[in-house]
Parts: structure tokens; sequence; C-alpha cells
């Protein structure tokens, strides 16, 4: 076979070589140990928690290391693409503050490696792809899909081990001569094109930088490289882009292993250095006490979406996937507690091989920690953006009483043990909204060991003697005696020993008096809120109850 012939019979128009190419993707000049690295993300209109994981791995390595972080869009697979999707992934990651050095922005790409969408770099993988025929290591194939059926149905009928296109079943493609070939092409048969893998019985060793050294068996199958369409499949692009955009790790998951071997194969042919593989654990969930994968139909908490919905904060997903990543970050956060999650080393090494356990009870309570660790204001800049996305109703109100969303944001910080009230966006509007007469709900009804006459009497007393000026300890001294004054137990612990004494305990009275102020018997402290309040809401309030 002449291939050079067969060559030019198949890629007529490609009149560029590899070393044409070589030379518009030039090594990048970056200091020693700086890291090339990049997600690439198949724009199914799905962005799940599994690409973000990938996605604050492949940035660390990069960014720890001075280096270049980019994103692809691997468009390779029409058949999933959805309108928007591209958007969805760019907007996911600027949502979760990954940032990119480069790559495929909502405005076009940007940098020098690009184009960054895999469909629109169909030229340059024709040009690998006539060389790989030229040097005789790949061919067109002209089976149908019936075909490729029969062959499959052969080898499950024949309980082969391995299955595939590989071996005796890839001989009568391999071996078609130009003329059988050039007549198949003039009577406008579709083809693919196939690698023509070199079918040993081999084993080769890789270090992967999170599961160590891997020893597996060498690539037999004849692969496609290019489709019918010739648009390539991941196989190929994945080989062609992380050489010529230069990346130094592949960060992708463990489902790529299998396929690592095909992927090697390719890189020897063409003679080019491999990336270093790091080949990450698929996320798992606790479930009914045994682990399993998160589930697209089972988990809502696997679409990236949910997060955005929910308003869980970045922050706290960061250092949840980091707690995941590195065992060692919770220790890391223990004795650094103010610094930024950025600061923190990440290391491949210390990854686990064993699965990554994603726990949305553990994540809630990062959350809670993160968003405690913040100050007011910058709850108020995050809980902004949420609502200005996803609660314009509690935007409006926030915006008409900056001050008092402010306060509130602020109640409880002081002291050893700060209140953590907050979980997420969502649940801090709801947690906030008896703070506005405009979502106040009574959500508890009074204590029932206060009788309708006493709480009356309560209230209209407690309005008689109130003084906003007072500070908290003035204001509690005053909300003893009127307990004393009505019956009711100053300190808990005497009502404990001898109910029959009381009517109740001041624990009954506060309650009242938080529920009436709040909607709510489980609430900040009463002092605080009706700071926040403002005297006129205060009283305006317990008056209702007077
Ligand atoms: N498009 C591939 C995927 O979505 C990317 C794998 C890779 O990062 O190489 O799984």
């Amino acid at each position: 076979m002449d291939y050079q012939k067969l060559a030019d019979l198949l890629f007529p128009d490609v009149t560029e070589t590899r070393e044409d190419i070589e030379r518009r993707f030039p090594p990048r000049s970056l200091p020693a140990g700086a890291n090339v690295t990049r997600i690439g993300p198949s724009p199914t209109g799905f962005v799940h928690l599994g690409n973000l994981y990938n996605a604050i791995i492949a940035e660390r390595v990069a960014h720890q290391s001075g280096g270049v972080f980019y994103l692809r869009i691997e468009d390779t697979d029409n058949k999933r693409e959805v309108e928007g999707a591209v958007e969805t992934v760019i907007n996911a990651m600027a949502y979760f503050d990954v940032h990119f050095d480069e790559g495929a922005t909502s405005t076009g790409d940007n940098g020098a490696y690009g184009p960054y969408r895999q469909r629109q770099r169909k030229e340059i993988y024709h040009v690998f792809a006539k060389w790989l025929v030229q040097n005789g290591k790949a061919y067109p194939c002209f089976l149908t899909e019936e075909e490729l059926t029969a062959i499959r149905e052969e080898q499950l009928a024949n309980k082969e081990i391995v299955t595939g296109f590989f071996g005796k079943y890839a001989e009568v493609s391999r071996n078609l001569t130009l003329e059988d070939i050039s007549a198949r092409i003039a009577a406008g048969q579709p083809w693919v094109l196939r690698f023509r893998a070199e079918m040993n019985d081999k084993r080769f060793t890789i270090t992967d930088a999170i599961r160590g050294k891997l020893d597996m068996p060498c690539n037999i199958m004849d692969f496609v490289l290019l489709k019918s369409d010739g648009i390539p499949t991941y196989h190929f692009a994945h080989v062609v882009d992380d050489h010529l955009m230069r990346s130094t790790h592949v960060v992708r998951g463990e489902e790529w292993l299998s396929t690592l071997s095909m992927h090697v194969e390719l890189f020897d042919v063409f003679g080019w250095d491999k990336p270093i593989y790091c080949h990450t654990s698929t996320l798992q969930k606790i479930d009914g006490g045994s682990k399993r994968k998160l589930s697209k139909r089972k988990d809502p908490e696997l679409a990236l979406a949910f997060y955005q919905q929910e308003g869980i904060c970045k922050e706290a997903i960061w250092e949840f996937l980091l707690t995941v990543l590195n065992s060692n970050f919770e220790e890391w956060r223990a004795a650094n507690p103010d610094a930024s999650y950025m600061e923190f080393p990440f290391s491949l090494e210390k990854m686990s091989t064993s699965g990554a356990l994603f726990d949305m009870e553990k994540l809630n309570n990062i959350a809670k920690d993160v968003i405690g660790r913040m100050d007011a204001e910058t709850v108020l800049s995050h809980l902004k953006n949420w609502c200005s996305e996803y609660n314009r109703e509690f935007l409006a109100l926030i915006e008409q009483y900056p001050d008092r969303t402010l306060k509130a944001l602020g109640v409880g910080k002081q002291g050893a043990k700060p209140r953590k009230d907050f979980v997420n966006w969502k649940q801090t509007c709801e947690f906030l909204s008896f703070y506005f007469d405009e979502t106040f709900k009574a959500q508890d009804d009074m204590p029932a060991e206060i009788s309708e006459e006493d709480r009356k009497a309560f209230f209209a007393k407690y309005l008689a003697s109130y003084a906003h000026e007072d500070d908290a300890e003035a204001w509690f001294a005053k909300v003893r005696q009127i307990s004393d004054e009505l019956g009711y137990a100053v300190k808990p612990k005497d009502y404990k020993k001898n109910p029959e004494n009381y009517k109740g305990s001041i624990v009954h009275v506060t309650n009242m008096l938080r529920t009436a102020l709040t909607g709510m018997a489980n609430a900040p402290d009463i002092w605080e809120i009706s700071h926040v309040l403002g005297e006129e809401l205060t009283r305006a309030r317990l008056g209702k109850w007077a």
C-alpha cells in the first residue's frame, strides 16, 4: 500500500504538515516547575459536581505552581450538545470562583493556543490524521453500524474476554486495497478513520500522580480517530490538544483509565512527551449504609445548578472539596482559622484513591463555619449577589433597609462562641425574614405555660418600663423584675427544684418575648434583635400582645 497516496486520497485538502502546526503552538515560556492544566467539559447542559471537583484540582495544580489553567470545550459529541450549554459551563465555573487564564469565554476565545472549542480545531486534527495515514498508522474503515453490531454479537456469542474492534475483526478493513478504498470513496460511502494498533500482548507502566505506578496491558484496539463527519473522538482530540496546548497535567475522572492505553500509544506514535495523568475518583455518597456513585437521577446535589439555586456559598464548596481531596485540610484549617483556603498547600500525592465521599451534612457544617467567619459586610455582599439572581423580592427588601440588614447579619457575632445561623443564601433569606414586617411570619405558638392574662400583663409592664437605650444588662434586669412580679421563677433552677412555687420560669417568659418579636421560639438574642429592629418596630410588634 502506498500510504502517501492513501493520505492524499483521504485528506486532499490538507496541505499543512505537523511541523507547521507545531510552529503555531510553540512550547510555552514558563518558569521551570510551572504547570499547565485544563478542564475539558462537554457542553451537555448538565455541569456536575465532578466537573468542579476536577476543576479545583487542576486549578490548584496550575496556580500553586505559577502556571496556566485553561478551559477547553470538548464539543466533539454533537448528539449530546445542548443550546446554551457552553455558557452554562462558563457561568457555573465563574460562580464558583474558578478562574481561567485562557480558553473559551462567553465572548469568544482568550489565549494563544486556541481555538479552545474542539469543533473549531477540525483542520488541526486532520493534519495529524493525515500524518498517521502517511505513516501507515491509520486507515479508513467503511463498516456500517449493522456490520459492527454483528461483530459485537459474534464476540458475545463466543464469550470472548475482550470485545471490540481488534485483531482478526479488523483485518478486512485493514487490508482494503487503495483501489477498493478509492472506489468506495468515489461512491460516497461514509468512512471513519481508525488507528492501526500495534497489536501485541505487551504491558506498559505509567505513573499517575494520584494513583502511583500503574501497570497495564498495551492497547490492541483499532479505535476510531475521526468519525464519519471528520470530527475527532475524545481519544484523538485529547492527545492532539493536550500536546499542542502544552498541558503538563491531565486531571480527569477514573472512567478514562480503561482507555489510557490508547492515549499512551498515540502519544508514543507521535513521539510526544506524555502529560502527567491524574485520574480522580468518582464521587460517592453513603446511601442506606453503603457507598454508591452519585447519580444524576437520584441525587439533585450532583448538579452544580443545585448549589447555585440553594445559594451554597462558593467558599464552603471549595473548603468542602478541599477536605475531600486532601485529608490534612481540616487540620490546616484549624491551625489557620483566618487564612484563605487559597493558601492551603494542596498536593496531588495526598489525595486518596479509595473514593471521594460526598456528605451534604458535612458541607453544611463547613458552610456554617465559613459564613460564621465572614464579617457582616462580606455576608451582605454575597447575599445580594445571590438574591439578584434567585430572590429579587428579598433583594428589594435588603436594598430598602440596608442598615437594618447589615446589623441583622452582625447579630451574635461577638463573644467567644459566635452564632452560626447561616447555612446557605436561600436559608439566610428565610432566617432574616423576621426582621422585616413585609416577610414576618408567626411560625411558633406562644408558650402554653403563660396564661393570656399574664401575657397581657407582662407586655404592658414591659413596654411601660422599656427604654431602648438600656444596655443588655439593664434590659435583662427589668425582664427579671417583671417575671418575678408576675410569679415566674427568675432562676430556671429554682423552678426545676420547686415548680409548684411558680407559674413558670423566666425561660418561658423570654420565649414568649422572643416569639412575639420574631415569630420564632428559637432566635438570636432578644436585646440584640430589638436593637436591629429599632424602638418603633420593637414596640409595634410587642404592643400587639399587650
Ligand atoms: N470531555 C471529557 C469529559 O467530560 C474530559 C475529560 C478530560 O478532562 O480529559 O469527561
